[in-house]
């Protein structure tokens, strides 16, 4: 009996030691990264899935108990997630760690003075950074930062777990390099400014966007305008989310010669996308055989 109390004494320190810490993240993309790191220490869901415009999303109470019982919530940042300070609120959670995953990364596209108008949903910069794989790396200091923070003792596993990812990350990195370099300096068009980190990364050279503005659906008059632009410019493809409207996209490439690539920014965008490796796979495969 004494032997059988001391186990069951042993089994609950052991068990309060090591509880899972609690993360949330706003995109698939993050949840993976957290999975990465975190191991079996840490219990992951994320709000936000690959096939959503992660910048509109209803807020709903599920959404809401997800974080009411979560450690940190992991969010981009740059107001990617418009949405996310009424689901923190809603959540009545105190302890809530929100960790903005975008203070050290290289910031593009930041406007000199905040433009409110029109709904530009970049107001604070463009926010897509995580499809520049090498801010991985970035994102992972901080999610390191946040989890030893809950955890102390498993900082070391945290780090080496990082260790370990990133150091695969980089051979991909090389490898995807390696695949797209025949296609430096070609002119593309996106739909959305989703790709400007990514096109920077690869030196692929973004000629315009469907949108006339971020988060503002195409006008015709500017849909014309790309028709121009493609006929006088030599663009290759048109690359489109798979929950934008391809409606402008086809238009434009029926009369010019640009081709429509649908491609997916987040895991779980298309079903090829099972992780953020595989997603990168599957947009540099994708791209450079449109490209040839
Ligand atoms: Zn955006």
């Amino acid at each position: 009996m004494t032997r059988f109390l001391f186990f069951i004494l042993i089994a609950s320190v052991l068990s309060t030691a090591h509880a899972a810490v609690r993360v949330v993240t706003s995109l698939p993309d993050l949840a993976d990264f957290a999975q990465q790191i975190g191991g079996d220490r840490v219990k992951v869901d994320f709000i936000v899935k690959g096939n959503q415009n992660p910048h509109f999303v209803e807020v709903k109470p599920s959404y809401m108990m997800k974080l009411k019982s979560a450690d940190i919530f992991f969010v981009i940042g740059m107001e990617l997630e418009l949405w996310a300070p009424q689901l923190v609120d809603g959540s009545r959670n105190p302890n809530l760690d929100v960790v903005d995953l975008s203070k050290g990364v290289q910031r593009m596209e930041v406007p000199a003075a905040v433009n409110a108008s029109l709904g530009d949903v970049h107001r604070f910069g463009n926010p897509h950074y995580w499809l520049d794989p090498r801010n991985v790396r970035v994102i992972a200091g901080e999610m390191i930062e946040a989890l030893a923070k809950a955890s102390p003792g498993d900082e070391a596993f945290f780090r080496s777990n990082a260790d370990a990812y990133l150091k695969k990350l980089d051979g991909k990195i090389a490898e995807w390099q390696a695949q797209m370099k025949p296609f430096t300096g070609t002119k593309i068009l996106t739909f959305h400014k989703s790709w400007s980190y990514f096109a920077n990364w690869l030196g692929l050279v973004i000629a315009g966007q469907v949108e006339p503005l971020p988060g503002i659906a195409p006008t015709p008059s500017h849909t014309s305008d790309l028709i121009r632009l493609c006929r006088q410019g030599n663009i290759k493809a048109i690359i489109v989310e798979p929950f934008y409207d391809m409606s402008a996209p086809e238009q434009i490439a029926r009369s010019t010669s640009a081709k429509v690539l649908q491609l997916p920014t987040s895991v779980g965008g298309v079903d090829e996308a099972k992780d953020y490796l595989s997603l990168m796979d599957y947009n540099i495969s994708t791209l450079a055989a449109a490209l040839k």
